[in-house]
């Protein structure tokens, strides 16, 4: 079984207004990751939402201005991807999808050995989950007009070590 992960499109960082804003690239996300949630949901796929949600002293905001906090607007889905009955919610707190969540878990009792990730940002959060899930031998795509970062070069540099270095499949188009 294949399941869409959709990963970090919220309102923090996808819109203009959001605390960790990641550029046009995200919002130009939204109607190829829109047409891949469409066609899991019409295929009966699972369609998964891997959410940053943090606490307000959280250790990543040594790194980052603080974002996603729990229980602002800035932490939900945003209005055009919103989740629907039936798709699955994980929240996390650091980069990998699989860090200290239960997504390792919610796919082995669903039988998921695929999986598809779309989101933001594609060297940061991507990457990391696409690690994480080739370690744990999960088949990885990656359509790249469903990933966007804020750092142009480091978008290109993070699908080249994806494809090259952690076999994931890399494809034109989602
Ligand atoms: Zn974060």
């Amino acid at each position: 079984m294949k399941a869409l992960l959709v990963i970090d499109m919220l309102n923090d960082f996808i819109l203009p207004e959001g605390k960790l804003y990641v550029g046009e690239g995200g919002l130009a996300l939204i109607p190829a990751i829109s047409a891949a949630i469409r066609r899991f949901r019409s295929e009966k796929r699972p369609v998964i939402y891997v959410c940053d949600r943090h606490k307000q002293e959280d250790a990543e905001f040594q790194m980052f201005p603080p974002h996603c906090l729990e229980g602002t607007a800035g932490a939900e889905v945003v209005a055009e991807l919103a989740p629907q009955a039936g798709d699955t919610v994980i929240r996390k707190r650091r980069y990998s999808a699989f860090f200290g969540t239960e997504l390792d878990l919610t796919l082995r009792e669903e039988g998921i050995s695929e999986l598809v990730l779309t989101g933001v940002c594609t060297n940061i959060c991507v990457l990391y989950t696409a690690a994480d899930a080739r370690n744990l031998g999960y088949a990885v795509t990656v359509p790249k007009d469903c990933v966007a970062s804020f750092d142009p070069s480091a978008h290109l540099f993070a699908l080249g070590q994806m494809k090259d270095v952690l076999g994931v499949r890399v494809e034109e188009g989602p």
